[in-house]
Parts: structure tokens; sequence; C-alpha cells
């Protein structure tokens, strides 16, 4: 059984006519058992995001209001869907709302009063509804539009560690579960006529059954974890660009589509920041040989990027990456005294607690520079942990521009006379933080 795996982003199904057309995508692929992946809907998991943040600091009429508006949003796509208001997606998404309002309702009480409330916890509670409430409407419709389709809570199979907000993979369990579970669904096509196995990227859970999520972006991740388990041949992820561009086109305008990439080539610019695929999502497909195919949804018979095992293969264009958001933290001794390797290894530690990951960093002999993401929840804890060995300075609002296959001459335009507050340069990588 040749099994396709597909992921639909946000952007995919941010509306009425987004889902209508994604059924339009499943249409022609009508021949083959597909296991689709979806995120929440257009902007949903930075909404939740902000719902979170009113039950954390108990602002119950701000907490309200974001919920609604999650609400509503939900509810406008459900109305141009579904006319019947009868419909049974009509119970089952307000049955999803009401346990996420009893939830925050109950929470909020008692937020910021007991000494073991943690804030990963929540926030896999509440931000993973989003997966769940598109999922939930993405089949009805699909059921209602005549294709085959069953429904899988993923955290029946995803199965991880208890690191909420970026939870890891029980691959063993995960894999098990998976192979009794899709194939079967899949196997007598003729019999049950179902063709369609849907699930929800980004979540999963524990081994008590506690829902949790794998990281910002991580539904690219969960259809790898399908692809891979299923050992499938070819993987899909269905984005808002014509495939994996050698820029953002959204910031340059004059970027081009990569018709190929190397998996190699592939992590290394997911790594930096390229926002097109969740950096882990490689591996797994690269350890099988899976082939990983980006296409627009807006043309889904563009050609798109193929990205497979190309030995000896090299890009001859730049690629350009911008992070925003940026923070520089420079850490020198308090006695000018040299950063030694002691120092090093505690930095790193503590980093390692905070679950901060370095983009760049510069060593000197009495200080040492790393350039982060400006994540609102851990870096001030992480400078407060600084603060308590080390002269502690930072910069924030920066961005870090990433050229892979830089040129003479390829980063003059991108830094158009603003400062450069760290470079650094290796054979094939340029990267500066700029102001
Ligand atoms: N909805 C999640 C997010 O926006 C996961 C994803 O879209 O891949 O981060
Ligand atoms: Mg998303």
């Amino acid at each position: 059984m040749d099994i396709k795996v597909f992921k639909f982003g946000g952007a995919s199904v941010c509306n009425a006519s987004g889902i209508r057309n994604v059924a339009g995508i499943l249409r022609k692929y009508k021949d083959d058992p597909i296991v689709m992946v979806v995120s929440a809907m257009g902007k949903t998991t930075n909404a939740l995001e902000e719902v979170l943040k009113y039950y954390i600091n108990g602002d119950p009429v701000s907490l309200i209001e974001a919920f609604e508006k999650v609400q509503k949003y939900h509810w406008n796509i459900l109305e141009e869907l579904f006319s019947d208001q009868d419909h049974v997606v009509y119970q089952t998404v307000d049955s999803l709302f009401n346990q996420l309002r009893g939830y925050i309702r109950k929470g909020h009480l008692y937020m910021g009063h007991t000494p073991d409330f943690d804030f990963d916890f929540e926030y896999d509670q509440i931000v993973s509804y989003g997966e769940l409430f598109s999922s939930a409407i993405v089949y009805h419709y699909l059921l209602e539009q005549g294709l085959h389709v069953v429904y899988q809570d993923v955290r029946d199979l995803i199965k991880t560690d208890r690191t909420f907000r970026d939870a890891r993979v029980n691959w063993e369990v995960t894999t098990n579960l998976i192979r009794n579970a899709i194939p079967a669904y899949l196997a007598n096509r003729e019999k049950t006529g179902v063709s369609v196995a849907l699930t929800q990227g980004f979540i999963g859970s524990d081994m008590h059954g506690d829902t949790t999520t794998l990281g910002r972006e991580g539904s690219d991740f969960t259809a790898a974890v399908f692809a891979y388990s299923l050992q499938v041949k070819e993987m899909t992820i269905w984005k808002d660009v014509p495939g994996v561009m050698n820029a953002d086109p959204k910031w340059r305008k004059e970027a081009i589509k990569l018709d190929t990439l190397s998996y190699r080539e592939a992590i290394e610019l997911a790594y930096y920041g390229a926002s097109v695929i969740h950096p882990k999502t490689i591996k797994p497909l690269e350890n099988s040989g899976i082939i990983l195919r980006v296409k627009s949804f807006s043309d889904p018979d563009g050609t798109g990027t193929t990205i497979e095992n190309l030995e000896s293969w090299t890009l001859d264009i730049p690629v350009f990456i911008r992070k925003q958001d940026q923070v520089l933290i420079s850490l020198s001794s308090r006695d000018f005294s040299f950063i030694m390797e002691e120092n090093l290894s505690q930095i790193f530690n503590i980093l390692a607690t905070y679950r901060v990951k370095v983009n760049v960093m510069q060593h000197s002999a009495i200080s040492f520079s790393i350039c982060v993401d400006n994540d609102p929840q851990k870096i001030p804890l992480l400078l407060e942990h600084f603060r308590k060995d080390y002269k502690t300075r930072y910069n924030e609002g920066l961005e870090l521009i990433t050229i892979r296959h830089y040129q003479p001459g390829t980063a003059e335009a991108l830094i158009n006379n603003r400062k450069i507050l760290m470079e650094q340069k290796s054979r094939l990588t340029l990267q500066l933080v700029l102001v």
C-alpha cells in the first residue's frame, strides 16, 4: 500500500475557502491512501497564546475577550461551511470550546497562588486546542463533501515525555501505535471506502495521557513521524509559497524557488531559521530516504521543491534567512578576569536549563556573547540567572541574517548602512547580527 503523508499548515485552512481548496487537493489524489496532518487555523496558535497570557496573569476580562476572539473566528468559518445549523459539527466544536472555557475558568482562580504552577504544562493544555478545533472542522467538512475520511486523535498515537512545549517523541511506542492504527484504516479501501486518515499536527500526549506539544510550527515534524513510522515513499507539505525559496518572498521580492535540495542543505536552512520547514522534520525522513515535497496549496499542480538524498550536490545561489526579534547577550566577569572553559561550561548549563537555543555566539578574552530568540517567558529568567555571576549586557530588537553560499558582495544590500553588532563567517555561511 503506497500511503502518502500530507501536511496542511495553518495558512492552508485559515478560512472557509482555504478549507474548500484543501478538499479539492485531496480529490486530485483520490486513488491514493492519505494520512493528512492539519495545524491550527491561521493564527490561532498565537491567539491561544494570548488566552494563556491572561489566564496566567489573572486578568478575567481580557481572558474572556481573548477566548471569545478565538471562538468567533472559528464560528464564522463554521457558518460559512455548514449552512445547516443542526449539523453535528456545531455540537462537536461547541463542546471543545466548553471544555477550554471550563479549563481556563477553573485554572485562573488559583493561578499564581500555587507553588507548583508550571507554565509549560499550562501552555500545552490550552494552546493544543487550536489543532483540536481545526481537525474537527476540517474532518466534518470533508465528510460532508463525500470524501472517505476517518478521524484519529493524534494523542492516542504520538507518545512523548513530559517536556511540555518541546516534548520528545518516544519513537518505539509511537511507531508501533501508528503501525497498528493507520494501515488498518486504509487497507481495505474497496470495502471500507476510507482513503484519508485525518489527524492533528503539533500535539501529542505523555504516558499519563496529559496533552503535550512538540514546539511551535511542529506539525511538519508530526507529519514526518507518520511518514517514518509508516515507511512511506514521500511526504508533502502544502504551503502558501511555491516551494522552498532562496529567501522569504514577503521579505525579498526577488526570491526564487529552489527545485531541488539535499536533505543536508534543507537541515542547514531549517536550523538557521528558514521557516519553511521545521528543523526536526528532515532527519527522520533522511533516515529512511523518504522524499519530501514542498508544494503550494494554491498551485497544487506546480512542481514545488523536492528534497531528497543528493550526494555531492551543492547550491549555486545564495540563500537568505532572516530572524527578527533577536537579543544579543554579552557576559563578562565582574573582575575583568578571562572567560575560561569553566565559565563556558557553566554558561551552557544555564542555557540548557532554560532551554534557550543559541543562534550565534562569539568569544573574546573577557567576554562571551550570544544571540538568541527573544522568548518573553525564558529570557528574563535567563538574564536574572546570568546576572548572579556575570556582568550582563543585552540589546533587544535585533535582526539576525544568515546567508548560506554567500558570494562576494551578497551582504552589502542587506546591511544597508545598519550597524553590525556581530559577524561570523565560515566557508559556506555568513551570519550578521544587525541593529
Ligand atoms: N499550530 C502550531 C503553530 O502554529 C503548529 C504548526 O502550525 O505547525 O506553531
Ligand atoms: Mg501554525
